[in-house]
């Protein structure tokens, strides 16, 4: 099992995705996202007509379901911080290595 303690969770240092309700001025302001598989794409990205979240918030991945990824450690996120990109109408983790 994922020992909790012997590594954080990983924060959102950036996040292009101005579209998305948690985003204010380039920040996440969910207190966690979650990133789907098997494409690194946020799956907390939302697209409504209010901003939801908490001001300043330190965001972490909470979970990630892209295994091919060097990052992921039974499906926890091991990176220090992630980046995240909106491409093509979706909000990509930059930050995925194979
Ligand atoms: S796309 Fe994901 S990481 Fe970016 S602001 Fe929205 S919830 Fe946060
Ligand atoms: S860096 Fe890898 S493990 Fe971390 S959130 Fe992105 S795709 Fe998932």
């Amino acid at each position: 099992m994922f020992n909790a303690k012997s590594k954080s969770h990983s924060q959102i240092i950036e996040c292009e995705a101005n579209e998305c309700s948690f985003n204010q001025k380039g920040r996440c302001r969910a207190l966690g996202i979650n990133v789907g598989g098997p494409e690194p794409l946020c799956d907390t990205f939302i697209n409504e007509d209010l901003k939801g979240g908490i001001l300043n918030a330190a965001t972490k991945v909470g979970a990630c379901k892209v295994k091919s990824c060097v990052h992921n450690r039974l499906l926890q996120c091991t990176a220090p911080g992630i980046r995240v990109i909106f491409e093509n109408n979706r909000a990509l983790c930059v930050t995925y290595q194979l």
